[in-house]
């Protein structure tokens, strides 16, 4: 392999690109609140599930409102920067593995999602679509945050607050969610984790501007086109 160029060249001599990737992952049922409204009241371990590279959307660049659903949800969530690779991480040493926090939306197709959950599929074709997650060009740096643990978000839909959350009343802590993911799967430098919406998630439509902010400061912005 050439280091520099991220090339390898395999006897044949045929030449493979290797391209760096990183990957989503996203917390279920992490706020109570949320939890009554769309799971039943879920108490128990964190659920994970993942959304691949394609899904980022940046620079606050508008989302085309996708075909193949007639119910395109918004879910305001806080996203952690992992900033070290690790596995098998203990809660303890959590806080070392991200050192980044910013806001994304984990857009969801609702109407497909009630199918996936009734006939017990997975969740791929509701949550990990191209461009289904925005997330703020800026990411704030966890030193320059008063307390992680206290986080005020918020998303407004045409000017009117829709979602807010504090990082408090998450069930379970940044910490925790690090170390429970790492037990089975390893986080590699640049992977995000959304980690859970409070109560509040609705419909969207072509037109809505959505803005989330992070203590009152404006971080995205999302047109649905
Ligand atoms: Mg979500």
């Amino acid at each position: 392999m050439n280091l520099s160029t991220g090339e390898i060249y395999f006897p044949n001599k045929i030449r493979y690109s290797v391209h760096i990737s990183m990957k989503i992952i996203c917390i279920g049922h992490n706020y109570s609140e949320h939890n009554k409204e769309l799971f039943g009241g879920y108490e128990g371990d964190p659920v994970f599930f993942m959304k691949p590279d394609t899904a980022l959307l940046r620079n606050n660049a508008p989302l085309y409102y996708p075909k193949f659903t007639q119910d395109l949800q918004y879910e305001v969530e806080l996203v952690l920067k992992i900033c070290r690779l690790g596995r098998g991480i203990s809660e303890k040493f959590a806080h070392r593995y991200y050192d980044q926090i910013g806001v994304g939306v984990d857009f969801t197709a609702r109407d497909i999602q009630r199918e996936c959950k009734e006939k017990g599929l997975p969740w791929e074709l509701c949550k990990a679509f191209d461009y289904s997650a925005p997330i703020s060009s800026q990411l704030i740096p966890v030193e320059q945050i008063r307390d992680v643990n206290d986080i005020h978000f918020s998303l407004t839909r045409n000017g009117e607050i829709v979602q807010q959350g504090r990082s408090r009343d998450m069930i379970f802590s940044f910490d925790r969610i690090v170390a429970y993911v790492s037990q089975f799967v390893s986080l590699k430098i640049g992977d995000l984790i959304f980690t859970g919406t409070p109560s509040g998630v609705g419909p969207v439509a072509v037109g809505d501007v959505l803005v989330a902010s992070i203590e009152g400061q404006e971080m995205l912005k999302t047109e649905i086109k």
